[in-house]
């Protein structure tokens, strides 16, 4: 039976004054705010829409598996439909070109949405700090696209290695940039990864450097000292070479120049430049006139941006202060996740009243893998290396699975191989 002119009218009515919601990324901060948003704002209450470039999320936290191939790109990634309610969120795989914030406006590749409250989740992109060539000639670890070709790439040198009459020790000579999380868990996946690739391409082993080059006086800077020895021990023993203190200061076509500071530069000839020395937030961020800082923005306590009480930032996009040490708390996925489940909350709250809730970060630890079966990290305070910290790796990584897509997804693609 239809509905009588005057019902239909008050729905029509409805549909119009509903807020809608915009969620621009689907990654760690975008998933969780969707996924939490319908449990705070019914279908009455908002119009909910999420956009995302691909129609898959993937792991970015797993980024470096894939880059070195010790796991299938396919592997990070699963469909978004699978885990968004459908009949709640209006997906919409698009790519954002820009933020008209006075217009409340997103244009997208393929059209233009209008919001009433928008959630940036648009990550981070690398940080070259407008070093030259590295733009042109490195390859970051940031997506499954990035992952694939890196992964491609060295693969391809080892090929064709064999079928040139001259051997290019460039063809086998692998540098990473930055001995952060992503640089030394990269090495992790690279020490394993190399000898596959000898054998598979007939290479002597001792043939092929990886040579790490990190600025800072030590690697993974501010981290727990004896397990930063650990880490350097164990990358050393399986063919890492260090250069500590010394910068990489340009990329060519040829290779690298690095450099200790007040000595001479040094070439390192390379065909595989890895550039893994940080992130800065989506420049999208810095187009629509946010203040920031390196493309993030200094959010408020209820991860709202200052002077915008409709727009909600997170994830690596957002900065937000550590009172105690009184320095932004470095981008996460843990805190993007966290981060997400504060926006649908205050979501439901700006559109049902009530107070909004401050973001308050529980860090648990962090764990950085060396490979499939040893790592790092501190946990609940707890310092962990070798099998211990490996199997808790495992256990995060599975845990942002079941806090995303539930048990169903756990299984489909977690991690369980623990030993
Ligand atoms: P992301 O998860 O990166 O998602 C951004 C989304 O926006 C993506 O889906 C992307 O496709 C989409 N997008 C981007 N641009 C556009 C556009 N123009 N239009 C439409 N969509 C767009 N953190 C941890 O806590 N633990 C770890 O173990 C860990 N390991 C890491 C390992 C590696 C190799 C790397 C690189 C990072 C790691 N991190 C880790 C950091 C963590 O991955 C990030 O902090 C986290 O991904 C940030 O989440 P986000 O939601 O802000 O962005
Ligand atoms: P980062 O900023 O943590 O580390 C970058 C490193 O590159 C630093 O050690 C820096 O000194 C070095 N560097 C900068 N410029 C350089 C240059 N010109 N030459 C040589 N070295 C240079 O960045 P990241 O490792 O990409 O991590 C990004 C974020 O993701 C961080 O917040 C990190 O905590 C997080 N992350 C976490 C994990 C984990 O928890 N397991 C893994 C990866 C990344």
């Amino acid at each position: 039976m239809g509905l009588t002119k005057a019902k239909k009218e008050k729905v029509d009515v409805m549909a119009l004054n509903k807020p809608k919601i915009v969620i621009l990324g689907a990654g760690y901060g975008g998933l969780m705010t969707v996924t939490r948003l319908t449990k705070y704002v019914g279908p009455n209450d908002a119009d909910i829409t999420l956009v995302n470039k691909h129609n898959y999320h993937y792991e970015t936290t797993w980024m470096h598996e894939a880059s070195a191939g010790t796991l299938h790109h396919d592997r990070c990634r699963y469909q978004i439909k699978d885990v968004i309610n459908q009949s709640r969120v209006n997906f919409v795989q698009d790519t954002v070109k820009a933020i008209k914030i006075d217009e409340k406006k997103v244009v997208l590749a393929n059209g233009e949405l209008q919001y009433d409250y928008l959630v940036i989740g648009l990550g981070a992109v690398p940080e070259t700090f407008g070093i030259k060539g590295l733009k042109e000639y490195a390859f970051p670890i940031a997506n499954i696209n990035t992952s694939r070709l890196l992964r491609e790439h060295i693969e391809l040198q080892f090929a064709t290695y064999n079928t040139e009459a001259e051997k290019r020790p460039d063809r086998l000579t692998i540098v990473v940039g930055g001995a952060g999380f992503t640089g030394i868990e990269f090495l992790g996946e690279l020490a394993a990864r190399v000898p596959e690739l000898c054998k598979e391409y007939d290479v002597d082993r001792s043939l092929v450097r990886i040579i790490c080059v990190e600025a800072a006086p030590t690697v993974l800077p501010g981290f727990d000292p004896e397990l930063v020895d650990y880490a350097v021990h164990y990358l050393e023993e399986n063919g890492v070479e260090f250069k500590i203190g010394t910068a990489v200061q340009e990329c060519t076509p040829e290779g690298v120049r690095v450099g200790k500071k007040d000595e001479e530069p040094e070439q390192i000839k390379s065909q595989t430049v890895v550039w893994a020395a940080g992130v800065r937030g989506h420049p999208i961020v810095e187009e629509a006139g946010f203040e920031n800082m390196r493309g993030r923005v200094k959010v408020n306590p209820d991860l709202r941006a200052p002077g915008h009480d409709n727009v909600f930032i997170l994830g690596d996009s957002s900065l937000f202060m550590n009172e105690d040490t009184e320095r932004p708390y470095p981008p996460t996925a843990q805190i993007a996740m966290q981060q997400g489940i504060t926006v649908a909350k205050n979501l439901g709250r700006l559109i049902k009243g009530g107070e909004l809730e401050e973001f308050k970060p529980d860090i648990k630890g962090t764990v950085a893998s060396l490979g499939e079966h040893n790592a790092v990290g501190v946990v609940y305070g707890r310092k962990l290396k070798g099998t211990p910290a490996s199997f808790m790796k495992k256990v995060i990584d599975n845990r942002s699975l079941f806090m995303i897509g539930g048990l169903g997804l756990t299984l489909k693609k977690g991690k369980f191989k623990f030993f």
